[in-house]
């Protein structure tokens, strides 16, 4: 809405991500366009992304249009998947040449960073966080906040953000109710102090799976995840890529140990998302994701005997060589 994307106008993103951000794209008025993500990372594809501007859009009249749907392409859109920075260069560079604003879906990232320390959020036109319960910052409720160094930008978000009205009660903005409580705000403003200590302790966690996956020797049924040299990873979730991942989540819920799938079904095949006109193969990389990803718990209040026992439960179910 900051950056009057809406009706016509189309924004570039990843299939394999939480609903709201390609949500809030079509709540716009805005068509999502889907590029694949990289298997390693399950983040947005840079090399991705070239490949749909110079196959399916052209500039003409100074304005990049989308050929088939006849929208243009104003934005991109990464998302810092479970806890790790979408590596942004690339991508900044393609929205330099190609005239696009950048905006950051940070919302599972908070104090995450890439190799040069740049903080998750902190490198786009806009950096979008969520304090739902879920991420490593969660508030009693919903709550979440937008990043930007355009002092502009920021003073058009601040009267979006109540109704579109400055000063009070004079509208030039249709904006919305997009206000932290109150109550929110003073959960968080504890919570913060306490948030590198929470993410530090995930850290820890994930690198307590890593060893006792490597000691397990099950490289052949499980992928743990892969942290790009130099990167702050704050595991927001810790994501194993597996074989049989159905049955296997099965058997950890029978033996105690709840497990997520984040995401089951990308989004270009959700139903409604069908008027985008995608179908099954369209982005192989995110509906392998959705087929193979399992997260396990990784909390920062775990012991690590739990973490042992997790690993040991998965041993058990490749061992056992069940269906
Ligand atoms: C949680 C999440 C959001 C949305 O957050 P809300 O607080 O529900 O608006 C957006 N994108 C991603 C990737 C998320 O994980």
């Amino acid at each position: 809405m900051a950056l009057d994307i809406g009706p016509g106008d189309a924004v570039i993103t990843t299939p394999y991500t939480f609903f709201a951000t390609a949500g809030t794209i079509a709540r716009t008025g805005a068509r999502p366009l889907f590029c694949d993500i990289e298997p390693e990372t399950f983040n947005l594809s840079a090399p991705a992304v070239r490949r749909f501007l110079e196959a399916h859009c052209e500039r003409r009249d100074g304005v990049l249009w989308h050929r088939s749907s006849g929208t243009r392409v104003k934005a991109l859109m990464p998302v810092h998947l479970y806890g790790q920075v979408c590596p942004m260069e690339p991508l900044l560079a393609i929205a330099r040449e190609a005239g696009l604003r950048v905006i950051e879906d940070a919302a599972q990232a908070i104090g995450a960073r890439d190799a040069l320390a740049h903080p998750a959020g902190s490198r786009g036109d806009i950096g979008c966080f969520s304090f739902f319960p879920t991420k490593n910052l969660g508030a009693f409720g919903d709550a979440g906040l937008c990043t930007t160094q355009d002092e502009a930008l920021a003073e058009h978000m601040r009267i979006l953000r109540v109704h579109g009205g400055k000063p009070k009660y004079h509208h030039a903005f249709i904006g919305g109710n997009f206000r932290i409580d109150e109550l929110q705000a003073a959960v968080l403003n504890i919570k913060l102090d306490y948030l590198d200590d929470w993410s530090a302790r995930r850290g820890a966690n994930a690198r307590i799976y890593d060893e006792a996956f490597a000691r397990a020797g099950l490289e052949a049924h499980v992928a743990t995840p892969r942290t790009l040299p130099g990167f702050h990873h704050i595991y927001n979730q810790y994501v194993i890529r597996v074989q049989r991942r159905d049955a296997l989540r099965e058997q950890l819920a029978a033996a105690g140990v709840g497990t997520e799938i984040y995401y089951p079904i990308p989004l270009h095949l959700q139903k409604c998302f069908a008027y985008l006109g995608h179908g099954e193969g369209d982005f192989p990389e995110a509906e392998r994701a959705a087929r193979e990803t399992l997260a396990l718990p990784i909390y920062p209040e775990l012991a690590a005997a739990q973490l042992h026992y997790v690993v040991e439960r998965i041993g058990a179910f490749y061992a056992g060589g069940a269906a």
